[in-house]
C-alpha cells in the first residue's frame, strides 16, 4: 500500500496521521470478549480519513480503490465484535463529520450517518415532539449510521421490534466502492442489502428513519426475590397492550446490587430486578399492574428525589449491563442469545439454573414478529475458550440460538450461514473486496463449512500482525 501517494491524493480532506490517535480510532468495544482481545489487540489502520461531505467521501473511495487500499467505515466505534476494526490496515473512514440533520417531518427524519442518536432524538423532540422509535443503549455516543450498519435494536424494541424489521428504516443512501462510485437510494426489500452488513458492501451517506411520539419516559426498577418471578412479571408486563413501555429488562441477582453502583442505595442484596421505562400516561396503570403481581417498585424516578449522578435506566440495560459488571469485575464476559417464542419462560429458567456461579441471567424483552419474547445478554464468568464454547453449545442444544459475540465475522456472530443478498450486493458494490475486509466469510471463503465447528481464520489478519 502506497500511503504516501494516497495522502497526496487526499489533499484538502481531513486526515489523521498520529499513531496514537490512529490506534484509538482503529478500535471498538471488541475487548468485551477475551477471545477477540487476544486476536485483535494488534489491529491498527495506517490512516484515519474524515470526509465532511458526500463529495469528499466519493473522492476518498475513488482514491483508495485506485490504490487498492482497504477502507473500514466507522461511526464512533462503540460496536462490539471488532466490527469497525481494520483487520488488514489501510484507511479507517470516519463518518462522524457527516452529521447534518436535514429534515424532520411527521413520522420521519432525514440526516447524515454521523449524527449521534441522542442528538437526533433531541432535535426531533424540539422540532416536533418526536423521537427515534428505538436506539442502542449507547445513544449518547453512537452514530445512527453505525447503529444501522452494526446494531440490531435496543431501547424501544419492546414496542417496535428490531432495526431490520420492515418499516424501522425508511431509506438509505449508499455509495459503492468502485472506480466510479455509484450513489444508490435503497428502500423496502433493498434495505436488507446493507443493514447490519458491517459496512462490507457500501458506505451509508444519508439515512431516513421513522419517528414516534416523544415522551418523558419514567424510569423504574421493580424488585423480586427470584429471577423466575421477575421474568414472569416482565413477560406479563410486556404483554399488556394498554401500558406503553420503552424498556423491559430482567437482571438476575447478584448483578444489580453488586454492579449497579449508582443505584445501589435503592437495591437489596439478593434481589433480581426488572428495569422499566414507562410513558407518563401509563405510569399509574404500570403501578397498579405491578402491585397485582406483588412486585416491589424499589426505584421510581418521579419519587426518588435528587436524580443527580444517576444514569438513565437504559444505561443499565442492553450491553450496558455487561459494561457495569466488567467495570467492577473484569472476569466477566457475555453472550447474546434468543429465547424463542412461545417457550421463553421455560428456556430462560432452564438456562438460568444450568451454570451456577458461571452465568448471571440478563434478558431484554422485545416484540419479535408480533409476539413478545426475549433476547439474552447473560454475563459469563470467563475461564477459558473451551469452556466458553461449551456454554455456547449447550445454549444452542437447548434451543437458545447464540449470536456469538466472540467472533468478528458477520456469519459467526449471526445466523452461521451466508447472507446471499448481502453477498450478491458486495459483488456489485465492492468488486475488489476493499470494504471492511475479513468480516464476511462468504466473500473470502465461499466453500467454508459453517457446520465444521472450526473457527474461521482470516488470512489478511495474519499479514497485518
Ligand atoms: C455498552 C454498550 C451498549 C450497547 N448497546 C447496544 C444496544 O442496545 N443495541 C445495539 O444494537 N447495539 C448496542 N451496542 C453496540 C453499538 O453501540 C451500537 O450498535 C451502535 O449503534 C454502533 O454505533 P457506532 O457509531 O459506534 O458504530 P461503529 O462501532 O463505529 O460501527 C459499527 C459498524 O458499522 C459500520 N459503519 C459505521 N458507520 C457506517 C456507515 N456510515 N456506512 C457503512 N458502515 C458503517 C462499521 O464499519 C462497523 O462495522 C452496545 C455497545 C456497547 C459497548
Amino acid at each position: 500500500m502506497d500511503m504516501t501517494a494516497l495522502i497526496a491524493d487526499l489533499d484538502g480532506i481531513r486526515i489523521e496521521e498520529n499513531d496514537k490517535i490512529i490506534q484509538q480510532k482503529s478500535r471498538d468495544f471488541y475487548w468485551y470478549s477475551p477471545v477477540l482481545k487476544r486476536q485483535l489487540d494488534h489491529v491498527t489502520a495506517d490512516l484515519v480519513v474524515s470526509p465532511r461531505t458526500e463529495a469528499e467521501l466519493i473522492h476518498v473511495l475513488k482514491a483508495c480503490y485506485a490504490r487498492n487500499v482497504p477502507v473500514t467505515p466507522r461511526g464512533t466505534g462503540t460496536g462490539n465484535y471488532g466490527q469497525a476494526m481494520p483487520l488488514s490496515g489501510g484507511v479507517v473512514l470516519s463518518l462522524a463529520d457527516l452529521n447534518e440533520i436535514r429534515q424532520i417531518s411527521p413520522g420521519r427524519v432525514i440526516c447524515g450517518p454521523g449524527v449521534i442518536c441522542s442528538d437526533l432524538d433531541k432535535a426531533a423532540r424540539e422540532a416536533s415532539g418526536q423521537e427515534l422509535r428505538m436506539h442502542p443503549s449507547t445513544a449518547h455516543t453512537a452514530t445512527i449510521g453505525g447503529f444501522i450498519a452494526g446494531g440490531s435494536g435496543g431501547v424501544g424494541s419492546i414496542s417496535w421490534g428490531g432495526l431490520r424489521d420492515f418499516g424501522n428504516i425508511i431509506r438509505l443512501r449508499v455509495v459503492t466502492m468502485e472506480a466510479e462510485p455509484q450513489v444508490l437510494e435503497l428502500t423496502g426489500e433493498d434495505l436488507h442489502k446493507v443493514t447490519h452488513a458491517y459496512g462490507t458492501n457500501g458506505i451509508i451517506t444519508e439515512v431516513e428513519m421513522p419517528l414516534a411520539p416523544a415522551y418523558d419516559w419514567v424510569d423504574s426498577i421493580v424488585g423480586f426475590d427470584s429471577f423466575d418471578e421477575a421474568t414472569v412479571y416482565a413477560n406479563a408486563l410486556a404483554r399488556q397492550d394498554g401500558i406503553l413501555t420503552k424498556l423491559i429488562s430482567v437482571v438476575a441477582a447478584p448483578c444489580p446490587f453488586d454492579y449497579f453502583k449508582r443505584h445501589q442505595k435503592f437495591l437489596t442484596e439478593g434481589q433480581s430486578v426488572v428495569l422499566v421505562m414507562v410513558a407518563p400516561h401509563s405510569h399509574d396503570a404500570f403501578k397498579a399492574f405491578t402491585a397485582r403481581h406483588s412486585g416491589e417498585i424499589v426505584f421510581d424516578a418521579t419519587t426518588a428525589g435528587d436524580l443527580k449522578g444517576l444514569p438513565p435506566m437504559f444505561e443499565l440495560a442492553w450491553n450496558h449491563t455487561t459494561l457495569r459488571a466488567l467495570r467492577v469485575d473484569p472476569a466477566w464476559t457475555y453472550l447474546q442469545t434468543l429465547y424463542p417464542f412461545p417457550n421463553q419462560l421455560e428456556l430462560t429458567s432452564k438456562m438460568d439454573r444450568m451454570f451456577p456461579g458461571e452465568l448471571i441471567s440478563h434478558l431484554e424483552f422485545v416484540r419479535f414478529d408480533g409476539d413478545i419474547t426475549c433476547f439474552g445478554l447473560p454475563l459469563i464468568r470467563y475461564s477459558n475458550e473451551e469452556r466458553l464454547d461449551e456454554i455456547i453449545d449447550l445454549h444452542n442444544a437447548h434451543g437458545c440460538p447464540v449470536f456469538n459475540p466472540h467472533r468478528f465475522t458477520l456469519e459467526e456472530g449471526g445466523m452461521k450461514q451466508t447472507d446471499e443478498i448481502q453477498l450478491a450486493f458486495k459483488r456489485q458494490a465492492d468488486p475488489k473486496g476493499l470494504l471492511n475486509p475479513g468480516k464476511m466469510i462468504a466473500w473470502d471463503d465461499p466453500d467454508y463449512d459453517f457446520q465444521s465447528g472450526k473457527v474461521w481464520l482470516f488470512k489478511g489478519l495474519k499479514q497485518a500482525s
